[in-house]
């Protein structure tokens, strides 16, 4: 039991020293049998490289040799989804005392869906709001607040007034992680460039929600396409490669 960030320590711990974290990664660099993973301080060397950046920033990096041009086509058109996140935290979840679930949903505003994510039914009052990055991740963090709240009101009444925090994250405003969690792809875009998610180019093999072959877009599709590519670099070090 936990939450995300429970599961993001307890994996870091498993790796120790071998973390390198505010160290984006710049140049790959295949030579016969090795690879070299740049940071601008650092330069890893290796037999297999496994990228989980996002097909969309996959062309962020240098590769050497290039990467074949569907590859970049790939990167190109594999485009994340506007999805982004506020949670509004109050003394108790008041809505309950109505029998009210908490959940709404709403096709005419920034703010678009609401969950109960409260940890207990004393307090606090959790809502969860998903916002149309669209629209929402234009607006500074005052306006963010105050659509949110708005919607809050409209869908739960005057007691919604009353938040005693409030916290979001627009997701369109990051420079590593822009969107999600889905993909929202063009038309061909899937039968054109689809082949090459995972395709491995050389020694480089590719990971990452939107590699997976099941819940794709989602923390268990991540999990999976890690698992899948380790699988796949293993047998290649176990073939001797
Ligand atoms: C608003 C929102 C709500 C969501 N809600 C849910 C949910 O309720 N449940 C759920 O299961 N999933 C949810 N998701 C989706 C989930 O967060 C993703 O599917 C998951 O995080 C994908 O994991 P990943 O490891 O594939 O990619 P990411 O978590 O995006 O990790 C990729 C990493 O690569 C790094 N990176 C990129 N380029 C470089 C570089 N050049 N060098 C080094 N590092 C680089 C990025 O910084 C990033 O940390 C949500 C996503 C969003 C945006």
């Amino acid at each position: 039991m936990g939450t995300t960030h429970t599961l993001v320590t307890r994996l870091a711990g498993t790796l120790e020293d071998c973390l390198l974290v505010a160290s984006p990664v710049e140049r790959i660099t295949t030579a016969g049998e090795r690879v070299t993973v740049e940071t601008s301080k650092h330069a890893i060397d290796a037999r297999y490289v496994i990228v989980t950046a996002s097909p969309t920033h996959r062309s962020t990096i240098e590769f050497t040799p290039a990467l074949p041009e569907r590859h970049y086509g790939l990167s190109r058109s594999w485009r994340l989804g506007a999805l982004s996140k506020a949670f509004v935290a109050y003394d108790r979840p008041f809505w309950r005392d109505e029998g009210l679930s908490g959940e709404g949903m709403s096709d005419d505003e920034t703010v678009f869906l609401t969950f109960d994510v409260s940890p207990h039914a004393d307090g606090p009052g959790i809502l969860m709001v998903f916002c149309d990055g669209r629209g929402f991740d234009a607006y500074d963090k005052d306006e963010r607040r105050r659509r949110v709240m708005r919607h809050l009101i409209h869908l739960y009444g005057a007691p919604a007034r009353h938040a005693i925090d409030y916290t979001d994250f627009s997701w369109g405003n990051d420079s590593f992680a822009p969107g999600g969690p889905n993909p929202a792809v063009g038309p061909k875009t899937w039968t054109t460039f689809g082949p090459f998610l995972r395709e491995p180019v050389g020694r480089v093999h590719w990971a990452g929600s939107e590699t997976a072959d099941e819940t794709s877009g989602s923390m268990n599709g991540a999990i999976l396409s890690g698992r899948r590519a380790a699988t796949e670099v293993a047998a290649r070090l176990d073939a001797g490669q």
